[in-house]
């Protein structure tokens, strides 16, 4: 699944970055269905730690939400929720 996929390649990512600070920006893969997006965003490190702490929460660009739960979305992606 792409989805997981782009997860598992942004926790890597997420994990390699050292002396974070609080309101750092990371760039990360967007995690929407498709295996071909290579949609990279910019999300604050706080920000995505909130998002992977529900399982089931995915942050995708603002305009790959097809089929997907939006529950929020800011200046540079959204929240979705995963079925
Ligand atoms: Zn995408």
């Amino acid at each position: 699944m792409r989805r997981w996929c782009a997860r598992h390649a942004n926790l890597a990512l997420v994990d390699v970055e050292e002396l974070r600070e609080p309101g750092e920006m990371l760039r990360i893969l967007c995690e929407c269905g498709d295996r071909h997006c290579t949609e990279w965003l910019a999300i604050r490190a706080e920000d995505f730690t909130d998002i992977r702490a529900e399982p089931n929460q995915y942050a995708v660009a603002q305009t790959h939400t097809d089929g997907l739960r939006v529950m929020r979305q800011t200046l540079d992606y959204a929240v979705v929720l995963q079925p």
